[in-house]
């Protein structure tokens, strides 16, 4: 693989912004800031951020142990995915392959960035077919977006499905590990330097309870964070997110005993599913959500909306006929949940 070939041609050789605080880095130290134009009087918000978030980088390196120049952090994982949809992939010529059903957000950027979007079915329990999506590479193929586990059917894809495309396939593979925290599977993290085509992205908005500050992660080799990093908004992680995100990082103890107890309420949640006569197919999940397959969606989502309780109808992904996708809630809104489908005929 050849980085520089896959680069946009626009983005090759381009001048990243430079901003004041690029330029002379060291806010600890005791200096005059008279060079970007703040208000000077101190409220704790009147400077612009970190724009290396060195502080949240070295926090994330040191727990998921990926060096800091292999880290990328963007407005949400949507932020990350755009920066390299728009570096790889020259808008109105090139391709990505993505595999339904699977994350909305894929197609919804290839189409704002004019990049073709060639979907590729997964088998009917949702893994990869590989053979079928290597007939599909074209010289155009940028991208390929993995979704480990998947959303919205739950579960791992085969690794060693994984590790085909990744050796087979010239360009690169995203793995949006959105949901990694719920699942014993090891983050394809452990593999970055096996892979110099592999880019991992996972999210505070999950797992970390934290989907209002808008944090994403992108792991990957050191030349291709250098590239996204030189055209990345000089100030997209502002100085709310980091903190809060650096609050919750120190404190993990709080977010490993709520995953402990949503992963509890997941297994309670699939066995209670069982006695539904209406509820055909529970399908075995990795994340915070079950997909179940039901006798008319339709019918159970109108149903559950009228007395309060909202999920999400998938009926209309591939694949996911009469599907539901349920997030896993707190012990008591799950038993409201079974409350009413008991109630239900
Ligand atoms: C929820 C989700 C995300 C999260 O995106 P953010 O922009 O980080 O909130 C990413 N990928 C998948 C598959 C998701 O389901």
């Amino acid at each position: 693989m050849n980085l520089n070939k896959l680069l946009r041609s626009n983005i090759n050789g381009m001048t990243p912004y430079s901003s004041a605080r690029d330029e002379y880095k060291d806010l600890e130290a005791d200096m005059v800031f008279l060079d970007a134009n703040e208000n000077p009087f101190d409220n704790s918000l009147n400077r612009y951020p970190d724009p290396q978030q060195t502080a949240l980088k070295k926090l994330i390196s040191a727990q998921k142990k990926v060096p800091t120049d292999q880290i990328l952090l963007g407005n949400g994982s949507d932020e990350v995915l755009d920066l390299i949809f728009r570096a790889f992939c020259e808008p109105n010529q090139d391709r990505i392959l993505t595999f339904p059903p699977t994350y909305g957000m894929y197609d919804v950027l290839a189409n704002l960035n004019a990049i073709k979007n060639i979907q590729v079915p997964l088998t009917s329990d949702f893994n990869l077919d590989v053979d079928r999506i290597l007939k599909q590479v074209q010289p155009e193929t940028k991208l390929l977006c993995i979704c480990s586990p998947n959303n919205p059917s739950g579960n791992v894809v085969d690794r060693k499905a994984v590790e085909r495309l990744l050796k087979a396939f010239n360009g690169l593979v995203i793995i949006d590990e959105a949901y990694i925290d719920f699942s014993n599977e090891v983050s394809w993290t452990a593999y970055l330097n096996m892979y110099p085509n592999l880019i991992v992205t996972q999210t505070l908005s999950k797992a970390y309870g934290l989907a209002g500050i808008r944090l994403g992660i992108c792991y990957a080799s050191k030349d291709i964070i250098a590239v996204l990093n030189n055209i990345k908004p000089p100030y997209n992680i502002n100085t709310l997110t980091q903190n809060a995100a650096i609050e919750a990082l120190q404190n993990r103890e709080v977010v490993t005993e709520q995953i402990a107890l949503i992963l509890k309420e997941r297994a309670h949640l699939t066995t209670a599913f069982e006695s539904y006569s209406f509820i055909e197919k529970i399908y075995p999940s990795d994340a915070n959500f079950i997909l179940i397959k039901v006798d008319d969606a339709h019918k159970r989502y109108t149903e559950l909306i009228k007395n309060g309780i909202v999920v999400r109808n998938r009926s209309a992904q591939f694949g996911c006929e009469n599907g539901l996708r349920i997030t896993v809630g707190t012990p008591s809104e799950n038993a409201q949940l079974l409350t009413l489908l008991n109630t239900l005929k």
